[in-house]
C-alpha cells in the first residue's frame, strides 16, 4: 500500500514537471541546463568553486578572505550578511552593513557574490547586492520566500533541507521555477543522520548527486563545510563530491590572521587549502574531457 503523501522519484513528473527530466525530454538523459551568474557558468562541465566566510563579520575580515579566495583561483565569493543561528542569542550577522561590505569585496576582486536571504521583507534589499541569492537549508520549504526570491529574477542557490528527501528538494525548486525563474542551482549540504556530532556535523549524502543528475536538468553543487563540520574533512569531501558528478563546491574559508571566525570556525579552511581544491577541480574537468576524447 502506498500512503497518500508518501513520495518516490516516480512522482516527480507530477511534483516537479518544470524541472524533471521525464517531462523535459529535450535535456535527454544527461544534459544540464547551464545557469550563468555574471559570466560564471554552472553545469558546463568545469566545476564552479565558491569560497568565502561563513558570515560577513566586518570589512577587514571579509576583504582578507575575499582576496584569499580570489588568489586561490575560485570563481565566486560567498558570505552571509543575515545568518540563521540556532540560538537567538548568537551573532546574527551584520545585515545591510554586511551587504555593503560584500559589494566592496566584489568591486575589489571581481568575484560575483552569493548571499543568503531569510525573510521575505528583505528580499528586495538582498537582491540589490547579490548576484545570486541563497536559500538556506532551514528555509528550503519556506514556499512564500522561494516565490518572492524567484520573482527577483536573480539566480537562486537552493540548499537542501537538512532532513529533506530528493522529492521535497525538487518540489521546493519547482516553486521557484513556477515563477518563471529556471536559474536554479541545487546545493547538497549534508543531512541529519547518525553522526549527530559524534564524528561529523551532518552526513554528506554523496549518493544524492547521481540521483539529482538522473532526475533533473538543474546543476547541483556540494557544500562540504556544513556537511562535515570538520576542516580536515573538507578537502577529501570536495574531491569525492566531484567524483560523484557535482557541478561545483561551496566552501567556507577563513583568514585566521584577521581573527577566529565568530561562526563555524572549526569547519573553515585557509586559502592554500582552497587553492588545492580549486586546482583539483580544474584537473578533474580536464581529466574527464581527456577520457571522453579517448573513447
Ligand atoms: C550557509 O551556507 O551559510 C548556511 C547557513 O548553510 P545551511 O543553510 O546549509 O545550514
Ligand atoms: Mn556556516
Amino acid at each position: 500500500m502506498k500512503i497518500s503523501g508518501q513520495l518516490t522519484v516516480d512522482d516527480l513528473p507530477r511534483i516537479a514537471p518544470l524541472l524533471c527530466r521525464a517531462t523535459n525530454p529535450r535535456y535527454g538523459e544527461d544534459q544540464t541546463r547551464i545557469v550563468e551568474v555574471c559570466g560564471v557558468r554552472f553545469g558546463n562541465g568545469r566545476p564552479v568553486v565558491i569560497g568565502g566566510p561563513c558570515a560577513v563579520e566586518n570589512h577587514d575580515q571579509t576583504l582578507a578572505v575575499a582576496h584569499a579566495v580570489k588568489r586561490a583561483g575560485a570563481d565566486m565569493l560567498r558570505g552571509g550578511a543575515y545568518k540563521p543561528r540556532t540560538s537567538p542569542h548568537d551573532f546574527q550577522g551584520t545585515g545591510v552593513e554586511g551587504l555593503c561590505i560584500l559589494r566592496i569585496a566584489r568591486e575589489e576582486t571581481g568575484l560575483p557574490i552569493v548571499t543568503e536571504v531569510m525573510d521575505t521583507r528583505l528580499v528586495e534589499q538582498v537582491a540589490e547586492y547579490a548576484d545570486m541569492i541563497q536559500i538556506g537549508s532551514r528555509n528550503m520549504q519556506n514556499y512564500t520566500l522561494l516565490a518572492e526570491v524567484a520573482r527577483t529574477g536573480r539566480p537562486v542557490l537552493l540548499k537542501r533541507g537538512m532532513a529533506a528527501s530528493l522529492c521535497e528538494w525538487l518540489g521546493a525548486a519547482e516553486y521557484i521555477a513556477k515563477q518563471g525563474n529556471l536559474n536554479i542551482v541545487l546545493c547538497e549540504r549534508g543531512i541529519k543522520a547518525f553522526a549527530a556530532g559524534e564524528y561529523s556535523r551532518y552526513v554528506l549524502d554523496l549518493n544524492v548527486i547521481p540521483a539529482v543528475l538522473a532526475n533533473t536538468f538543474l546543476p547541483v553543487i556540494v557544500d562540504p563545510s556544513h556537511a562535515t563540520g570538520v576542516a580536515s574533512m573538507v578537502e577529501p569531501a570536495s574531491r569525492a563530491s566531484l567524483e560523484f558528478g557535482a557541478h561545483g563546491l561551496m566552501i567556507e574559508v577563513a583568514d585566521f590572521a584577521t581573527g577566529r571566525p565568530r561562526c563555524d570556525a572549526d569547519q573553515a579552511i585557509n586559502g592554500e587549502t582552497l587553492a588545492r581544491i580549486a586546482k583539483f577541480a580544474r584537473h578533474h574537468h580536464e581529466r574527464l574531457m581527456f577520457s571522453h576524447q579517448a573513447v
